[in-house]
């Protein structure tokens, strides 16, 4: 391993993405996320490190898995199979035994050659559509020296390069990254500072001034993207202030993408055997609509 190849932690490589910029891409998800959303889709990826997944709905109670745990983390009561997270190391020895495949892992170390490896085989696709690379999350940030050195070596041989960041790093993160990429997608939850920490667990400020500073001093075409929680960021009132941030602060910005909620995440922290935090429901068309001529009555694109 050179020093341009560092190792960190990934918990998927998605190919023929669609949505993570533009033509098909490969989106790599890194591990490791410094908010705590409330609605996060992705509660698998907060941790830098590997974690068990079990889906009590598929395990036969077989009770092959307990024996096999080195920290004896694994334990019988009555018809349920439990596991003391406090001790869980992420190992994987008893899902290597599963017969119903109920223990999984999510997160693997690989080091960036080996990711390269892998998303240069859809070379071809990226040329014919415009395609590239899309490095994502978790937070691309988390791991700035594995991420840099992926992104380095996609720039290296021609393959168009993007980020999907939430924004809360020190600049210096974004330094080592910014020279390698073409696109950054950027994440913004809530333009008001306490409901932005209410929701996330932290303040908006850096968030905004990093995004400001990527426009001014790097130049780098953003998309701006954003979730749409009911009953918490729906309001016209948030709409309008971001459009205005944007028009104003973000000459690079390129369009707004409009998410709406969706509670897939709920499943996945059942099976990280976590409570859920937060459930709501998907946003209405009608007000994704209006929310979207909201901001396009400031002259930004908005899909
Ligand atoms: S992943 Fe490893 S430490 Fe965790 S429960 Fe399974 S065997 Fe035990
Ligand atoms: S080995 Fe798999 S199926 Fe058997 S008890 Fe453990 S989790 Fe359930």
């Amino acid at each position: 391993m050179s020093t341009l190849d560092s190792k960190g932690t990934i918990f998927n490589i998605q190919h023929y993405s669609i949505h993570d910029g533009p033509g098909i891409r490969t989106s790599v998800f890194l591990k490791g996320c410094p908010l705590s959303c409330l609605w996060c889709q992705n509660p698998e990826s907060n941790s830098v490190r590997p974690q068990l997944m079990y889906n009590r709905d598929t395990c036969t109670g077989c009770l092959g898995c307990i024996g096999t745990c080195p920290q004896n983390a694994i334990r019988q009561d009555f018809d349920k199979v439990i596991t003391d997270r406090a001790l869980c190391t992420g190992c994987g020895e008893c899902s290597a035994v599963c017969p119903s495949k109920s223990r999984t892992i999510m997160g693997k170390t690989m080091t960036s050659d080996d990711v390269y490896q892998e998303v240069s085989k859809d070379a071809l696709f990226y040329r014919n559509s415009g395609g590239g690379v899309t490095i994502t999350g978790g937070e691309v940030l988390f791991q700035p020296l594995f991420a840099r050195d992926i992104l380095r070596r996609c720039m290296e041989n021609n393959i168009h390069t993007a980020i999907e960041t939430c924004g809360y790093a020190d600049w210096r993160a974004f330094s080592e990254i910014l020279p390698y990429v073409d696109l950054v997608i950027y994440d913004i939850k809530h333009m008001d500072s306490t409901m932005h920490r209410k929701g996330t667990g932290v303040g908006n400020e850096r968030i905004l001034e990093n995004l400001a500073r990527i426009s001014s001093e790097m130049s780098i075409p953003i998309i701006a993207r954003t979730p749409i929680i009911p009953g918490y960021n729906d309001t016209e009132d948030n709409a309008r202030l971001m459009a205005a941030f944007l028009r104003d602060n973000v000459r690079t910005c390129q369009e707004v993408n409009l998410l709406p909620y969706h509670n897939l995440g709920v499943g996945k922290k059942s099976q990280l055997e976590e409570e859920p935090s937060f459930i709501s429901h998907a946003p209405g068309s009608g007000e994704m609509e209006n929310l979207r001529t909201i901001i396009r009555s400031y002259g930004i694109e908005v899909i």
